[in-house]
């Protein structure tokens, strides 16, 4: 079945005892144990429950693969896959990155001492010296936030391959509608589900999906030993939310495609960062790549002195600091996404006062751009 089937599936009929067509939320921590040196499939919630081990079931058949495991953020979910690794590992990761996983690497993890190389994963140069005496794993974002980079996930995987790097792909923006990281030799997938899996800025949650069964078992261990697993509501909720993934995702890369048109001949506006329009960098790599360029975007002011007022004066958009949601958000990159990398990182990046990102939602275009020529 193709994948938009499975998600408008998702959970249903799976409650064998009623056959509903939305799997219960089965509210309980605690399951009775047939006989003695049987327990059934269910024990602790903790370990499994009925409407988390739907949702993962779904999870894993849309990306094509056996395992996959919900956690209760994304950030739970990449620390599963940190602690897969061991003190003074190697790891390649892309130097734009979601900021709370920089700041797991550089603190939480800080004792491990790992061995990390910050490069622009889109630069196969960079990606070609950083593999240089190896590596143990590359994390890569696709397409990088805020500044929207794509890699090339052929080249990368090949690289990984030959070192014998586990390959993690942090697959939040494009989901696995638009790109099947699978396909392109990836071992682990990880999602913050709170994102566009979720959808309505409303549940927190996280998923790592998985191909090899026994790193499959040491993150299910990890999920259970741990237990920052997600709850049977909110298991419910994102169950829900799958079903229409499709055409959210359809109607909000519809928006961005116009919006980021409007933004590159606005006066106002230096540059867009969006993979999507024809004259991107990215545009022929992300092209041949995924199925779609995803809906988020992000640009700069030739001048910073308006951005408060930007922030401000928005009607339509909303100034938050999430993105995903069939809500259009408005972000500044600077103090709130990324406040926990270092500012002269920033500053090469070119992470400034001048930059905004948009997560565009599922309004009416024309409002959305309105909006936008009003307060710019
Ligand atoms: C939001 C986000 C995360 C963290 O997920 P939470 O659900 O907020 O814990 C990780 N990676 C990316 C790319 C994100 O956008």
């Amino acid at each position: 079945m193709d994948i938009e089937t499975i998600l408008s599936h998702a959970g249903s009929q799976w409650d064998r005892l009623t056959g509903a067509i939305s799997t219960p939320i089965y509210q309980a921590t605690a399951y009775k144990h047939p006989y003695l040196g049987y327990e059934g499939d269910f024990s602790y919630s903790r370990t499994l429950s009925p409407t988390r081990q739907a949702l993962e079931q779904t999870l894993a058949r849309i990306e094509g693969v056996d395992y996959a495991y919900t956690f209760s953020s994304g950030m739970a979910a990449v620390d599963t896959i940190f602690r897969l690794l061991k003190p003074k590992d190697k790891i390649i990761i892309s130097e734009d990155l979601y900021g709370g996983t920089f700041r797991l690497l550089n603190q939480t993890y800080k004792s491990y001492d790992f061995d990390v190389l910050y490069i622009d994963t889109s630069d196969n140069d960079a990606v070609d010296k950083a593999f240089k005496g190896g590596a143990t794993a590359v994390f890569v974002e696709m397409p990088t936030n805020p500044l929207l980079k794509v890699a090339d996930i052929r080249y990368i995987s090949a690289l990984a391959k030959k070192a014998g790097a586990l390959l993690i792909v942090d697959n939040t923006f494009l989901t696995p509608l638009n790109i099947r990281v699978f396909d392109y030799g990836a071992d682990i997938a990880v999602y913050s589900a709170t994102k566009y899996l979720s959808g309505h800025n409303d549940v927190l949650a996280g998923a790592v999906a998985v191909k090899d069964s026994v790193l499959a078992e040491r993150i299910q261990f990890t999920q259970n030993a741990v237990g920052a697993v997600l709850a049977p509501f909110d298991a419910w909720l994102l169950l829900r939310s799958l079903k229409t993934l499709s055409v959210r995702l359809s109607k909000q890369s519809e928006n961005a495609i116009k919006i980021a048109q409007f933004l590159a001949e606005h006066p106002a506006v230096e540059q867009v960062n969006y993979p999507g329009l024809a004259d991107s960098p990215f545009y022929e790599r992300l092209k041949s790549q995924s199925a779609g360029f995803g809906a988020m975007l992000s640009f700069w002011l030739k001048s910073s002195e308006r951005v408060a007022d930007i922030l401000r004066s928005v009607k339509v958009w909303t100034f938050a600091e999430s993105l995903g949601g069939v809500e259009s958000l408005i972000t500044y990159p600077l103090t709130q996404t990324h406040s926990s990398i270092d500012a002269n990182i920033l500053e090469r990046l070119g992470i400034n006062d001048r930059l905004l990102r948009l997560s565009v939602g599922v309004e009416n275009v024309d409002d959305l751009i309105t909006d936008l020529k009003n307060v710019l």
